[in-house]
């Protein structure tokens, strides 16, 4: 099965990747953790340049899509593809929502391109099941703050992630294979709403 972590920078995606990991080791289940964009050697040289700040501000916002898909494709081609034949779940940490959310929602690149770029790219490569941990942007900017990430010039601004969330909310809202998680609540009350609801998930 394919697991996938959603939300904004700061909603508790990484952490929550390792507690999904710790559940399906105790069920005995064999997993793999990735994260977008990465989680090959050719998608995390992507990574570092969208994440590089110097290089942010000369990217235009559809060679970043393009970036993403590219990294996405070889995500898939290389680890997504043969773990799931072998029966090895995949927990990712971010995945197709997230081009929806941040280069649609977020860039404002339009509906369609990042439409057609997934039926070519991801195709039948869905997620099982996406977990949204959803958090205000307020408390997010609050977490990156304390984390010290701060590194792009696009995570002071309030606006940009406000419409990333109402982005994943309708998504999400639409998607019957989800589960929605308020994540602005204390990680122990977070991880303990995703362990339930997860490991009920698991029995059906
Ligand atoms: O928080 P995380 O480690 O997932 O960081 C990935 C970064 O890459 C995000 O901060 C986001 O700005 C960027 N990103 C993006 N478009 C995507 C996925 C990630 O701009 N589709
Ligand atoms: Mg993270």
């Amino acid at each position: 099965k394919f697991i996938v972590l959603e939300g904004i920078d700061g909603s508790g995606k990484t952490q929550a990747c390792k507690l999904i990991a710790k559940i399906l080791k105790k069920h005995n289940i064999k997993y793999i953790i990735v994260r977008e964009p990465g989680g090959t050697p050719i998608s995390e040289k992507i990574r570092k340049i969208i994440k590089h700040i110097n290089l942010y501000e000369i990217l235009n916002n559809k060679t970043i899509l393009l970036l993403v898909y590219a990294s996405r494709m070889q995500l898939i081609q290389n680890i997504i593809k043969p773990a799931l034949k072998n029966n090895i779940w995949i927990i990712s940490d971010r995945y197709d929502l997230s081009s929806f959310a941040y280069q649609g929602g977020g860039y404002k690149i339009n509906n369609n391109i990042i439409q057609y770029l997934k039926n070519i790219i991801v195709n039948s490569y869905n997620p099982d099941l996406t977990i949204y941990l959803d958090v205000i942007p307020k408390n997010a900017l609050k977490r990156i703050i304390i984390r010290g990430k701060l590194d792009k010039i696009e995570k002071n601004n309030l606006s940009f992630f406000k419409r990333i969330r109402n982005i994943y909310l309708n998504l999400i809202s639409k998607d019957i294979n989800s589960l929605l998680i308020n994540a602005n609540l204390k990680i122990d009350i977070v991880h303990q709403d995703i362990k339930n609801k997860f490991t009920k998930w698991l029995k059906k």
